[in-house]
C-alpha cells in the first residue's frame, strides 16, 4: 500500500527515482503527485509553435513534415535533420549518429510529442537532439500513458522528459490508496473541496475540463492555506514577543505637533494614524506595511507615530535606502518639527526632541557625536541608512522603527530588529512604500505585515498631464518634445530625460533578439547637448557614478543650476525637486508599468502641473503601445499595479526561487484567485490561533511542508 510519505525508490526502483530527484527535486509520492501538469495538450490539436519563448525547454506536440537522412559531408556518421510543424509554423531538429529504430519511428504524417531546448539559429527556430514519444499509430505504451483526450505536460527537464513524468505518476497512481485526507474536514465542507484522493487522480489523469477544473480548484486551495499557515505562524511568533507599549501621552510633543500643523490632514492620514497609534500602545510589536503614492503625506504619518513614541519616553530609528535619502529625510523632519525638533538649541520648544543624521560618510566627530546621542538617548529621532541596524550602533531604548522603502528590507532585516529594543524587546515596526501592490500580492509576498494605504492624495497637489509620443508614427513630434522642454525651461522651470541604460556597458549579444538595444543615457545627453537643447545647461545622473559626483549633480540640479538631467531611474526614489515640472522618457516600452508611474511622480511636485512625455517606438494596436495607453489615462497607482500584474508574468512578482526548478504556488493564480487567498489568509490565522505549531493538525503540517518546499519557505521568510 502507497501512501504519500513513500519514497518513490521503492516503487519506481532506484534508476528512476534517482533521476526524478535530480532533475525535478520530486523524492517522495506526495512530491511527484504534487508535481502536476504545466498545461494540457488537446489529443489532435497541435502546440502553437510561434508561442515558444527561445532558451526555453519545451514540450511540443507536432506533426512530423520531412524527415532527411543522410551521411555528414567533412565528419564520419550520418545526420538526420527533421522537420516538425503545427500546420503554419515550423520547428527543425537535428539527430546525430545511426539508430534504425528512430527511422523507424519518425516517419512523416506522424504526430508526436517532442521535448527539448529552443534555440534560434538564422531566425529558424530549433530544437537540438529532441527527445520524443510518438502518440499515433502502434505504439501502444504511448496510448496506455495517455487515456483521455487531455495529455498532461509536465514541467520537465533534459533527461526526463513529459511523458516519462507521466509513466511515472501512473505508475504511482496504480497502487495510492485512499488515505486521509490533510485538509480538515470542515474546510473542505465549507468551500465544497474536492477529495484530495480524487483531485490528484484527476490533476494528472483528466476525463475531461469540468473535473480538471474542481480538481485545480481543490488544489490551489492546498496552495494558498500552505502559504498562508507559514505567515500566520510567522506573525504568531512575530507578535507574541514583548514590545515597548507606547500609549498616546496627553499634552505630549505629538499633541503639540499636531496643533502646529499647517495643514489639515486627510480622512486616509487620520485613519491610518489612528491605526497605527492604537497598535504602538500595545505591548505586542507592531509589523505594518504603509503604503501610498510619493507625496500622499506617509512621511506626516510616520512623524506623528514617531513622535507617539518621543512621548513614551522611547527612541525612533527612521532608515532609507541611501544616505543621500537619509540627509534628506533628516532635514525635511527637522524642517516639519521646527522649533519642536531643536532640542538642545537655542529657542527650542519646551519639549522639543532632537533628529539625528548618523551615516557611515560623516566626518569622525559629527559621526561620534551621532553615536553618543543615540546610545544616551538624547536623540528622539535617528535617521540613518539601514546599516544603523546592521552595525553596532546601540540606542538608550528603541522602540520604533520606521523603513522608507520596503523592497530592501526583508524579514532578514525585520529579523535583525527583533532584540533591538530595551531589555530585548522587539520594536515596532513601520515599514512605507510608495509602490502600490495588489492586495493578494501584499497577502501572498508581503502576508506577515499587516498592511494600510494612503489612497488620496493632499489636496492642492497639480495633476501629471502624460502624454504617449509615438515616433515611428510621428517622427515629427520628437522635435516638439525637446521644443517643450526648452519651453518649461523658459519659463523658470526644470526637466528630467529618463532612459533605460546608462551606455557605458560592454556589448551584448542582446539575447539574440534583434531588437535594437535600449537608448543610453550617455548617447541621449550627448546628442542633446549639441542639437535640440545646446542652449539648456544639461547634467547626467546614473547609478554607476561614484556617489560624491552623484551628490554634487544632484544638488546642483535642485539648487537650479542645471536645467535638465539625463538620468537612468536611479531619480525613481526619492528625488524630490519641486521646480522640475517637465520628465520626458525614452523606450518608455522599455520600463514597467507601475515604474512609469513612480517615476513621474518626480515631476508635479510643486504648484504648477506636471508633464510627463513617454517617447516609444513601438506601433499602436500593439500590446506594449496599450500598456503605455493605461499609463496616459489614470494616474491610479493600484490600477496599475493591477495591471502591471495582470501583464508581468507572476512568477518575476513572487521573485527569485525561479531556477528553472518550479516551486510553490504553480496553480494560484494572484489575478484570479483574490477572493480564495483572503478566504484561506483568514482560516490560517484561526488556526495557528489555537494550534501555533500545528501539533494537532498533522495533517495540514505535511500539506504545507510538500506543498511550499524548503527554499520557497525560504524564500517566503526572506521577503
Ligand atoms: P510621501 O512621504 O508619501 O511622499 P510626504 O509626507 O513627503 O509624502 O508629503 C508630501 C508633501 O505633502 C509634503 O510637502 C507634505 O508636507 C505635504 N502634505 C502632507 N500631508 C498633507 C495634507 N494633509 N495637506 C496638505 N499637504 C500635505
Ligand atoms: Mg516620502
Amino acid at each position: 500500500m502507497t501512501v504519500l510519505t513513500d519514497e518513490l525508490t521503492t516503487l519506481l526502483g532506484k534508476k528512476t527515482a534517482t533521476a526524478l530527484g535530480e532533475a525535478l527535486d520530486l523524492h517522495t509520492v506526495g512530491d511527484l503527485l504534487r508535481h502536476y501538469p504545466r498545461r494540457y495538450a488537446e489529443r489532435g490539436e497541435l502546440t502553437d509553435i510561434a508561442g515558444l519563448e527561445i532558451g526555453e525547454h519545451a514540450t511540443v506536440m507536432a506533426r512530423i513534415e520531412k524527415v532527411d537522412k543522410r551521411r555528414m559531408r567533412n565528419k564520419p556518421g550520418w545526420l538526420t535533420e527533421m522537420v516538425i510543424t503545427d500546420g503554419h509554423r515550423r520547428l527543425s531538429c537535428a539527430f546525430f549518429g545511426n539508430n534504425p529504430q528512430r527511422d523507424r519511428e519518425l516517419r512523416v504524417g506522424r504526430t508526436g510529442l517532442f521535448a527539448g531546448k529552443v534555440t534560434a539559429f538564422r531566425r529558424t527556430l530549433q530544437l537540438a537532439n529532441p527527445e520524443y514519444q510518438m502518440l499515433d499509430g502502434d505504439d501502444e505504451a504511448s496510448m496506455d500513458d495517455f487515456v483521455g483526450a487531455l495529455i498532461p505536460v509536465y514541467p520537465a527537464a533534459a533527461g526526463m522528459p513529459s511523458w516519462a513524468i507521466a509513466r511515472c505518476v501512473r505508475q504511482v497512481l496504480d497502487t495510492w490508496e485512499r488515505e486521509e485526507d490533510q485538509m480538515p474536514g470542515e474546510l473542505r465542507a465549507r468551500y465544497g473541496l474536492m477529495d484530495l484522493f480524487d483531485a490528484l487522480h484527476a490533476v494528472h489523469r483528466p476525463a475531461d475540463r469540468a473535473v480538471l477544473a474542481s480538481a485545480e480548484h481543490r488544489l490551489k486551495w492546498d496552495e494558498a492555506m500552505s502559504v498562508q499557515l507559514i505567515f500566520a505562524q510567522r506573525r504568531y511568533s512575530t507578535v507574541s514577543r514583548p514590545a515597548p507599549a507606547c500609549p498616546p501621552r496627553p499634552g505630549g510633543i505629538a499633541e503639540e505637533f499636531d496643533q502646529r500643523l499647517p495643514f489639515a490632514l486627510t480622512d486616509g492620514q487620520r485613519e491610518v494614524g489612528e491605526t497605527i497609534a492604537a497598535d504602538l500602545s500595545g505591548e505586542h510589536p507592531m509589523n505594518r506595511l504603509l503604503q501610498g503614492e510619493v507625496g500622499s503625506g506617509k512621511t506626516v504619518v510616520a512623524l506623528r507615530a514617531m513622535l507617539q513614541v518621543v512621548d513614551a519616553g522611547r527612541q525612533c530609528a527612521m532608515l532609507a535606502p541611501t544616505e543621500v535619502l537619509a540627509a534628506q529625510h533628516a532635514r525635511s523632519l527637522r524642517e516639519m518639527l521646527g522649533e519642536l525638533g531643536a532640542a538642545g538649541e537655542l529657542g527650542a520648544a519646551e519639549q522639543a526632541t532632537r533628529v539625528t543624521l548618523l551615516t557611515g560618510s560623516q566626518p569622525a566627530k559629527e559621526r561620534k557625536q551621532a553615536l553618543l546621542d543615540a546610545a544616551g538617548g538624547a536623540a528622539g529621532i535617528v535617521v540613518g541608512t539601514h546599516a544603523l541596524i546592521q552595525d553596532s550602533v546601540s540606542f538608550a531604548d528603541l522602540g520604533f522603527v520606521v523603513v522608507d522603502e520596503q523592497h530592501r528590507f526583508g524579514v532578514e532585516q525585520r529579523d535583525a530588529l527583533r532584540t533591538r529594543g530595551a531589555d530585548s524587546t522587539s520594536p515596532h515596526v513601520l515599514v512605507m512604500t510608495a509602490t502600490p501592490i495588489p492586495r493578494t500580492v501584499a497577502m501572498t509576498v508581503y502576508g506577515d505585515l499587516e498592511t494600510s494605504s494612503l489612497r488620496e492624495m493632499p489636496v492642492g497637489r497639480s495633476p501629471i498631464a502624460t502624454t504617449v509620443v509615438p515616433v515611428a508614427e510621428k517622427p515629427a513630434w520628437l522635435d516638439r518634445v525637446w521644443q517643450r522642454v526648452v519651453e518649461e525651461v523658459g519659463k523658470g522651470h526644470q526637466a528630467y530625460i529618463v532612459c533605460p541604460r546608462i551606455g557605458d556597458e560592454p556589448p551584448s549579444n542582446n539575447g539574440g533578439s534583434d531588437r535594437r538595444p535600449a537608448l543610453a543615457v550617455l548617447d541621449v545627453a550627448g546628442e542633446l547637448e549639441n542639437g535640440p537643447l545646446s542652449t539648456l545647461r544639461l547634467g547626467v545622473l546614473h547609478g554607476r557614478m561614484p556617489s560624491d559626483e552623484k551628490d554634487a549633480v544632484m544638488r546642483a540640479f535642485a539648487a537650479g543650476k542645471l536645467d535638465v538631467l539625463v538620468a537612468t531611474t536611479v531619480i525613481e526614489v526619492g528625488v524630490n525637486v519641486p521646480n522640475a515640472t517637465a520628465m520626458v522618457i525614452m523606450d518608455a516600452d522599455r520600463f514597467g508599468v507601475s515604474q512609469l508611474h513612480q517615476l513621474r511622480g518626480r515631476v508635479g511636485r510643486g504648484s504648477v502641473p506636471g508633464l510627463c512625455l513617454l517617447v516609444t517606438e513601438t506601433l499602436d494596436g500593439t500590446s506594449t503601445r496599450e500598456r503605455l495607453g493605461a499609463v496616459e489615462s489614470t494616474t491610479d497607482g493600484f490600477e496599475l499595479s493591477r495591471l502591471d500584474l495582470e501583464l508581468r508574468r507572476e512568477g518575476d512578482i513572487l521573485g527569485a526561487a525561479q531556477s528553472g526548478k518550479r516551486s510553490g504556488l504553480k496553480l494560484l493564480s494572484l489575478l484570479r484567485d483574490e477572493d480564495l487567498i483572503a478566504e484561506a489568509r483568514a482560516r490560517a490565522q484561526e488556526i495557528v490561533a489555537r494550534d501555533p505549531a500545528l501539533g494537532d493538525h498533522p495533517g495540514l503540517a505535511h500539506m504545507v511542508a510538500t506543498v511550499v518546499d524548503a527554499d520557497r519557505a525560504e524564500y517566503l521568510e526572506k521577503t
